[in-house]
């Protein structure tokens, strides 16, 4: 049986608790301790669950190197759907990052069967958005990089088609090309390692993401030469097919160290320090010294109409060039928490997490805590009309969106010279 949650399937329902007992996702509030600043989609708990997210935030708190990749797919213009991962890719830009972003135009093109042109032409408005938002950093279109390609070769040869069917219910009629789109985005998220060298890399991804993440991390562990394990009183660095003679510049990094068939142990160092040697070691013979991606899952912002937000559903979202006539219709048309009859909504009030107009503000247009506070308040005691209510969040809406227009517009030529 094929997993239930992968990032194609029409189903997007996830259930959270499972993915967290089953997948070993942790939650995020602990680690978040550990930042010096904690931002607002991990505050406001769209940020669940991570993994491996202390490698990233001790990064951050240490000012030592780390990146922080996504990609999108150019199938379609980017909507208010696109925003979240946006936001949270410039935050850790912002916070020292090594930004990355891969325009998956061979996703596009496999899978859903758009022409190179339209993906060139949807790709430039996710990257214009990207750096109207503050990103800073790499960016590519999968098909244009090569050294992209031959890593996805090389990623190649430690995926089976078994597993292929396992994660994502490949089957016997699956197109080959769906098969390269996936090693091509493990690749994606391997690449900044290749790129800039070795560091952790923080990878935020949407709950239906996980697949990708876990067949990365176990590609990135089957890439490396060597593993390093603290068995309490050493740490044994064991060969995985590395050459002899790496294995040999392992035991010589380590004075007083013991070599036997396949493996060396060290004594008296820190597992951090063996494994910063270990992996130069490993790089000077030709391995990559990966460390396994990092990842931050949030939850979905739903559609504004109370269903699903996706690309098929118009009403659900809007696009960042859309009308204001038209969004103020979808706005205005947003499914609420609000009571049957005003005289309840006043008594009452409304259910603002029931709501998608106080959603959109969590989300994305009230970045002030003290602001969504007094908006909740307001509507829990009955003292704002859900009318009121809509009227001020398009006002906070097209601000957004002008000020965001207006960004996108200005940084046109940083997404044509992609
Ligand atoms: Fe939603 Fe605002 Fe109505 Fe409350 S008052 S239910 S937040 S639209």
């Amino acid at each position: 049986m094929h997993s239930e949650v992968n990032p194609w399937s029409n189903n997007q329902t996830v259930d959270v608790d499972r993915l967290f007992a089953e997948f070993g996702i942790e939650p995020v509030s602990e680690v978040a301790r550990r930042l010096p600043e904690v931002p607002s989609f991990m505050r406001r708990g769209i940020v669940v669950g991570h993994r491996d997210y202390n490698l990233v935030a001790d990064a951050i708190r240490n000012r030592t190197p780390f990146h922080v990749l996504t990609g999108f797919m150019p199938s379609g213009l980017p909507h208010l759907g696109h925003l979240m991962v946006m936001k949270e890719v410039v935050w850790h830009v912002r916070q020292g990052g090594n930004g990355y972003v891969a325009v998956a135009d061979r996703e596009a093109h496999a899978v859903r069967g758009i022409s190179w042109e339209k993906c060139r032409e949807y790709g430039k408005e996710y990257l214009k958005a990207l750096y109207a938002l503050g990103f800073e950093g790499t960016t590519y279109y999968q098909s244009k990089n090569e050294r992209l390609k031959d890593l996805a070769f090389e990623a190649s040869t430690k995926v089976n088609f078994s597993e292929l069917a396992a994660i994502y219910g490949f089957g016997p009629d699956t197109s080959l090309s769906h098969a390269m789109s996936v090693i091509t985005q493990v690749a994606d998220i391997l690449f900044p390692q290749l790129d800039a060298g070795p560091a952790p890399t923080i990878v935020p991804v949407g709950l239906d993401q996980d697949p990708h993440i876990r067949l990365t991390r176990d590609v990135a562990y089957k890439l490396r030469l060597f593993t390093v394990e603290d068995r309490g009183d050493h740490i044994s660095v064991r060969s995985k097919n590395a050459p002899e003679a790496a294995i040999e510049a392992v035991h010589r990094a380590f004075p007083g160290s013991k070599k036997y068939a396949g493996h060396v142990d060290v004594t008296g160092l820190p597992h951090g320090r063996v494994e910063d040697a270990v992996r130069e070691v490993e790089i000077a013979h030709g391995g990559f010294g990966f460390y396994l991606p990092s990842s931050t899952y949030h939850i979905f912002m739903p559609g504004l109409q109370g269903g699903k937000m996706s690309s098929s559903v118009a009403e659900s979202s809007f696009g960042f060039y859309e009308s204001d006539r038209s969004i103020k219709k979808k706005v205005m048309a947003a499914k609420t928490g609000g009571r049957m009859t005003l005289e309840e909504q006043r008594r009452l009030g409304g259910e603002p997490d029931a709501c998608s107009v106080y959603l959109l503000n969590l989300f994305h247009m009230l970045e002030d805590d003290v602001e969504l506070a007094d908006l909740r308040r307001r509507c829990e005691s009955g003292e704002l009309t859900c009318g009121q209510c809509k009227k001020e969040t398009l006002e906070r809406v097209n601000a957004f969106l002008s000020e965001l227009r207006d960004k996108m517009d200005a940084v046109e030529h940083l997404a044509e010279e992609v």
